[in-house]
């Protein structure tokens, strides 16, 4: 039986943003008080419904965690830039929300007496020397390269979150997050799927840095969010891995999407980036065994779903993908 229900008051960080938002949809649905708390750095209220049972504050949580004084059940800490695009232009930021950030919601579950949850990610196995990547393998990161400011605040985030579980006895959970796609990621953030979708929608050289056969594991967002779920709604302490078992190339990505645009798009190689990592797909055996998890939906259903959002979301709000990406 569904442990958050009517009347449950969920408090989503970075409720905004493109998981946060499918989360406040689902705890809606569910007949719960959500509150959003989103300081807009990369989220948007268009991901955001217009519903009684929905509270918005704008705040940036590392400063503060305004949310009034009613006690929260669960408290879902997803506020984080997270695209390589913002690790270069916002570390700094980065680094707070999840250090700073981090304690004001693990302190806000505390005094509430709530489950709290952080969003972690497959970024905290780095460049991984071992595949596919278990939650007992530690990781291979470079603490100084372009990637650290979100791997490494990760790292810190779940260790705060250890610290919290042990030493003050807080019911909380950890999920690592692996590549997540679908609606309302944004189009421009440089993730890979919005933007080989809006490249090859515009009939644009899709681009790969290095040969193309480093791998991803991607993984639908209706799925994500149904393990999140399973996840808040268990008393696993984690952490634990949730993505999809689908592992591609970048080039199997990108001829996948030119195929089903119908793209007259070409592939173009250029030099490798620093701190790529090589290959990434989560071992899944914990979230099934201890969750029930288990993704639905294919990759070429999920990569459909995505690419018509894109195309209605070009039409609708008029945003020209080339002129952004050019
Ligand atoms: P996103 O950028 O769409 O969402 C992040 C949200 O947090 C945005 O709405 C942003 O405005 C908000 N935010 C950022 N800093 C904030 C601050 N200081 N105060 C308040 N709000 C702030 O990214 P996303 O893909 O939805 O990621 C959500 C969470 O999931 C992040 O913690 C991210 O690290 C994690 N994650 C995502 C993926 C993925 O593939 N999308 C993979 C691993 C982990």
């Amino acid at each position: 039986m569904a442990k958050y229900t009517n009347g449950s008051r969920v408090l989503i960080t970075g409720g905004a943003g493109f998981i946060g938002s499918h989360l406040v949809d689902e705890f809606l649905q569910r007949g719960c008080h959500v509150t959003a708390v989103d300081n807009f750095a990369t989220g948007n209220t268009a991901n955001l419904p217009d519903h009684p049972e929905l509270t918005v504050v704008e705040a940036d949580v590392s400063a503060e965690l305004p949310v009034g004084d009613q006690p929260f059940d669960l408290v879902l800490h997803f506020a984080c830039p997270a695209s390589p695009l913002d690790f270069a232009t916002m570390p700094i930021g980065i680094l707070q929300v999840d250090s700073l950030g981090t304690f004001r919601a693990l302190d806000r579950a505390l005094a509430d007496n709530a489950r709290f949850i952080i969003a972690s990610t497959s970024e905290v196995y780095g460049d991984p020397l071992v595949h596919p990547q278990t939650e007992d393998y530690w990781g291979n990161v470079n603490p100084i390269g372009v990637r650290s400011c979100y791997d490494e605040a990760k790292r810190f985030s779940e260790a705060a979150t250890v610290a919290y579980q042990r030493h003050r006895s807080l019911d909380a959970g950890i999920v690592r997050i692996f590549n997540t796609y679908g609606p309302r990621n944004r189009p421009d953030d440089g993730r890979v799927i919005p933007h080989f979708i809006n490249r090859a929608l515009t009939g644009q050289p899709l681009p790969i840095f290095g040969t193309g056969q480093q791998t991803r594991s991607i993984c639908y967002i209706d799925d994500l969010v149904s393990g999140v779920i399973a996840m808040a709604e268990s008393e696993e302490a984690g952490p634990v891995n949730l993505g999809s078992p689908y592992e591609l190339s970048i080039t199997e990505i990108a001829e996948t999407i030119i195929r089903l645009t119908g793209s007259e798009s070409v592939i173009e190689y250029h030099d490798a980036r620093s701190d790529d990592p090589e290959r990434r797909r989560p071992d899944l055996t914990k979230a099934r065994e201890l969750l029930g998890y288990e993704p639905q939906v294919s990759y070429e259903n999920g990569l459909k779903a995505t690419i018509d959002y894109y195309r209605q979301l070009n039409q609708t709000t008029g945003y020209d993908p080339a002129a952004e990406i050019s």
